[in-house]
């Protein structure tokens, strides 16, 4: 669906287009503020101060997460679910709701489902061969399982592997939904093929496994980007008639694209908007040093003047993930407004960071292939 503002930018679960305001677009798809009280109740769950990715706003939006806190409370606890449809490698920001998960799990010693759509990408990518959606799949799912998942409370649906377990709940949700609300929401054409159309009932059958397994409503949360709301919409129309809880949504920000606008993206014609975790440290260096900046035209300008943090996607990249410490992200961003912080030398200590980062990344995706095939369903 595509929900545009008078603004001008268009987010869909495909495309991101121009500066996206989040605030407009939570209005514009209905959802609720994560709003501080929230974040207070959260804090009394998680401990604080809470994982920067909810501390800094970059989780803003949620649908029904109070009540997968209440259940959660009442010793009823969510699973987490969240996939990846693969088509190429992952970026930084393929990795924030993974990264948040993972976060989740050790703190609330919760079960995490990941649906890897290898079906998905086959269908809608002409150009893409089943066995290299497959093979990317396996690659996807070490980087997703990197960020320190437990094995033993982590379930991989990868599709075409567990139809069988899948099918059975796909085809009680795909008898619910018309096509006239698969093309409402998604957008379908009459050039759209019939797996594209019925492959939705397939990305909402995780949302119900737990509690089809466990013969009871088991809640569910889901974190993904914003553009992925859609797709859930039409999961959480039909959860109630088919007997299970609507899933709780959690919805991140977009990583800003290093080029100016949108977001971070894989597509082949944009690989200089992104960081990816397959990126050699020189090509980290010359994506940060032509990376758009919130920084003024010339160095006496941005001292008088200052810098605005907030249009620049070096400071996304330090509000995200490499400025853990509270402290030193609020002396960047004082010192970048300030005009006392300039672009170079603020990029020049981000480089080193975000290469640190990608080489305890590598070890830690080798580790997760060790035990990849433990956590796949219908696997053996
Ligand atoms: Fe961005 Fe850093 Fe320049 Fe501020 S000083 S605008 S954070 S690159």
């Amino acid at each position: 669906m595509a929900e545009e503002s008078p603004e001008s930018f268009k987010v869909t679960p495909w495309a991101v287009e121009g500066k996206v305001d989040y605030e407009r677009l939570r209005v514009l798809f209905g959802t609720s503020d994560l709003d501080e009280p929230l974040r207070e109740r959260l804090r009394g769950l998680l401990g604080s101060p809470l994982h920067p990715l909810l501390e800094r706003g970059i989780y803003f939006s949620h649908r029904d997460l109070p009540r997968v806190l209440t259940e959660y409370e009442k010793g009823n606890p969510f699973f987490l679910y969240s996939g990846r449809g693969p088509s190429g490698d992952l970026h930084l920001g393929h990795l924030l709701p993974f990264e948040l998960c993972a976060y989740l799990q050790r703190r609330l010693n919760v079960d995490m489902w990941i649906q890897i759509t290898d079906d998905e990408k086959f269908l809608f990518k002409r150009d893409l061969p089943l066995e290299e959606s497959r093979r990317l799949g396996f690659e996807n799912l070490a980087d997703i399982l990197a960020p320190g998942f437990d094995p033993k409370r982590t379930h991989v649906l990868f599709d075409t592997i567990a139809i069988r377990t899948l099918y059975p709940l796909a085809l009680e949700v795909a008898r619910r939904v018309t096509f006239s609300t698969a093309r409402a929401v998604f957008g379908f054409t009459n050039e759209n093929n019939i797996g594209s159309i019925f492959y939705t009932a397939l990305q909402s059958a995780p949302a119900f496994l737990p509690s089809k397994q466990a013969g009871r409503p088991v809640p569910c949360l889901i974190p993904c980007g914003i553009d992925q709301d859609p797709h859930f919409r039409v999961t959480r129309d039909v959860a109630e008639p088919l007997g299970y809880p609507k899933p709780a949504l959690l919805h991140n920000e977009l990583l800003p694209s290093l080029l100016g606008e949108g977001k971070m993206s894989s597509s082949t014609d944009a690989t200089d908007s992104a960081i990816f975790l397959t990126d050699k440290p020189e090509q980290v260096r010359r994506k940060v040093s032509k990376a758009f900046t919130g920084g003024r035209t010339t160095v006496e300008e941005q001292r008088r003047l200052g810098a605005v943090p907030e249009v620049c996607s070096v400071w996304s990249l330090w509000r995200s993930r490499f400025a853990p410490d509270p402290k030193e992200f609020a002396e960047i961003t004082r010192t970048c407004r300030s005009g006392e912080l300039l672009c170079g030398e603020c990029k020049s200590r981000l480089v080193p960071r975000i290469t640190k980062f990608l080489e305890e990344h590598h070890t830690a995706r080798e580790k997760a292939k060790e035990w990849i095939q433990g956590t796949l369903v219908d696997g053996s």
